[in-house]
This record gives structure tokens, sequence and C-alpha cells, in this order.
């Protein structure tokens, strides 16, 4: 009996796996698949050579093209391990499909003169920040109930504008000691388990965009969709493994940071904190200073580029990390506490701290136009690549008057 192509798909990322932990982020297939057919890196290396080769023969362009950068990606962390010379650039084309370019540090000027504007006052612009946040803490105790009330509110939304079947669900747990603010464990048959990490203190202004990253229609969705789509409709089980260090993180991570934009506008975000939100979480907020608050997150969010840069800086040109560490502090107008964490997370996540921005921008020009919400039904149901994002954007602006 010949083996499928998803069962040698998935058989050789588990092979992966026992080299690098935490390759595979969700898998809820056959039991039997987690088997690896080879465990030595130089035999995973042949027979990832051979799948590459089998995957021309699939018939679905669209399939095919997934199933190829993903299989690249499992080469390329086959390389890694065993310790093959290739620069830092092309580990990142090769674990996500992806070609990272340095910004300008005009962004973060900019940036920073927004910042300027919206917080006047003394004392170091990150100071300013940090007493602006402070009055939209939620009371530990609270955080739950804020939680379930924005999940409930993004589920109904997205069941109206994308589908989900009636079977689905999240369940949440705050949890401490995680190096991420929340995660999610996709589990199969519609469920996931949300995890919410409540080390740090958690803000009304963060909260809905965390839930839609996680949850509606950001990652869960994703899973939720593809598994009904092209695990059970399509029979393609292939969709129901996850790597983490490949292409499909990018555009999972993508979907997941625009998800709350599609769902929700800005103004109707600012009431929904001042008016509902606000009240369960035990604060008195005026609709100006929600509005304020967001604008400032909105400029922050163009500083997190500059870590992008950092990685760069570290990994490709070799630059001492005291510099970095400046470079951080200044740009990203991090405490030399936070510089240091940051540092230690570029070291941990290296190529995957390209996919939040990458994934972004990949789908910034598809999600900017009037047929936004059929793009994202689009991501969220279909398989697509980083090229193939990045073709499309430029087939729209071409097609654009
Ligand atoms: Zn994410």
């Amino acid at each position: 009996m010949t083996v499928s192509i998803a069962e040698r798909y998935i058989r050789a990322a588990h092979g992966v796996n026992l080299h690098k932990d935490g390759f595979i982020d969700a898998y809820y297939g056959n039991p039997d698949w987690t088997q690896p057919l080879s465990s030595n890196l130089n035999d995973l290396a042949i027979e990832l050579e051979h799948l590459q080769n089998d995957v021309l023969e699939v018939d679905s362009l669209e399939r095919r093209g997934y199933l190829s950068v993903q299989i690249r990606a499992m080469q390329t962390m086959v390389k890694l391990k065993r310790g093959d010379s290739i620069s830092f650039l092309e580990e990142v084309k090769g674990l996500h499909d992806i070609s990272p370019i340095r910004t300008p540090e005009s962004l973060f000027e900019a940036a920073h003169q927004k910042l300027e504007a919206l917080l006047p006052g003394n004392g170091t612009l990150n100071d300013r920040i940090q007493l602006s946040r402070a009055k939209f803490k939620i009371d530990p105790n609270q955080v739950r109930a804020v939680i379930d009330v924005i999940s409930l509110e993004l589920q109904q939304r997205t069941k109206k504008m994308f589908g989900l079947p009636d079977h689905e669900s999240c369940q949440y747990a705050l949890v401490q000691n995680k190096p991420w603010g929340g995660y999610n464990w996709y589990l199969g048959t519609g469920c996931s388990r949300i995890e919410v990490n409540t080390d740090l203190p958690q803000f009304v202004t963060d909260l809905p965009d965390l839930v839609a990253h996680e949850s509606y229609p950001g990652h869960h969705c994703e899973h939720v969709k593809k598994e009904q789509k092209l695990v059970l409709e399509n029979n393609w089980q292939e969709f129901g493994i996850q790597l983490l260090d490949s292409p499909e993180s990018v555009l999972a991570e993508g979907i997941a940071t625009s998800a709350l934009g599609v769902v929700m506008d800005k103004f109707e975000l600012a009431q929904w904190i001042g008016g509902e939100l606000g009240k369960i979480a035990g604060l008195n907020l005026s609709l100006e200073e929600v509005q304020t608050e967001l604008q400032i997150q909105h400029a922050r969010a163009d500083l997190n580029y500059a870590a992008c840069n950092a990685a760069l800086m570290l990994f490709e040109e070799f630059q001492p990390e005291a510099k970095v560490l400046e470079y951080l502090r200044h740009h990203q107008l991090l405490t030399s506490t936070q510089a240091d964490k940051r540092l230690e997370f570029i070291h941990h996540a290296r190529a995957y701290v390209y996919t939040y921005t990458s994934g972004y921008d990949l789908l910034e020009p598809l999600l900017g136009g009037n047929d936004k919400l059929s793009w994202f039904k689009r991501l969220l149901e279909q398989p697509a690549t980083p090229s193939q994002l990045k073709s499309w954007a430029l087939e729209t602006r071409a097609s654009k008057p």
C-alpha cells in the first residue's frame, strides 16, 4: 500500500520535532502518524527530499504550493540542527518564505514624534506611556469577566461574517510564568484552549486585541475553518498539523494581528472599551481618553519593527549585543530591563520575530480595500503561502484605477 503524502508529511514533522522541541504547535490527526519514519537528521534530509519531489505530483496547485514551502521549512530546520552553514537571511526565507529587509529608522522617529504630541509633559516618553496606560489597568479579579464578554461578542460577529460550526468553542485559562501574553492550543474538533498570562497587569485597552488574536476571528477561527474545509471536506490531512517554524505561521500571525480590525472599526472599539468593557472592569473612562490611548497603541505598533531590525543586527550583521541593546532602548523606547527581556526573546525566537510584522504587512494590501471580508474569508479557509500573498497584493494594487 502506498503511503499518502499527508502521512509522510506528518511523520516527517514528528521526526523534525525530535530535534526541535515545540516545532509542532498542534496535531489532532491520526495518532499512528506521530511515529517518525526517520529520526536521524541525515535520513530525515533524504526522506524530505523524496517527499519534496513527490509533492510535484499533487493535483491541486494551492495544496502543492503550500506543501512545497512547508517541506522546505522542515529541510531548513534539519540543516540548522545538523549545523550546516546557512546565513540568517537564508534561515528566515527557508523557514518562513519571507525575506526581511531593514526598516528605516525614520519610521521610529516619526512614531516618537506622534507619541510626543499625544503625551506632552516631563519625564521620558516611556514613563509617560506607562503612566497613561495605568488608568486602563484591570483589577486581576475582573480579568476573566472582561475576557468572557469580549469573547462572546467577537464570536457572534465572526459567526455572522464568516460562519462557524455550532460545536466550536474556546476555553480560557489564566496562567502564570509564561514567556508570552496569550497562547492558543488547538485541540481539534472545533475546540481551543486559550491561555492568558497574568504575570503582567492586564489592560482593558489590550484585551479585545488579545482575544481577537487568539480566538475570534484569529487563531481559533482559522483552525476551525481549516479543519472543516481542508481536513474534513477535502481530506487534506496535513492541515491537521501546525508547524511553528514554517510559512503557515506567517499567515496565521498575519490573520491574528489583523483580526480585531476586520470585525470592529476603531470608533466602535473605543466606544465599547469606554462603555461596557470599562464598566465590567470597574473603570470610569471617557471616550476621549480611550481614543487617545488607542492612538498611542497604534503609534507604538510601528516600534515593533525595531526588534526586527535588532534581529538582523545580531544574526546577519553580527553586531555586539551592547549596541543592539542601545538600539532597542532608543528606538523601541524600552528601559534597560525591558531591552534585556526583548533581547532574550529575539535570541529565543530568531526568525519567528518576523512572523507578526511580515504577516500583518503581507495581508494589509488585501484587507485595506473594499474586498476585505472576502479576502479574510479566503485566507481563513484556503491554503496560502507568503509568496502567494505577495503576488496577490501586487495584482490587487495593479488592478486599482
Ligand atoms: Zn499569534
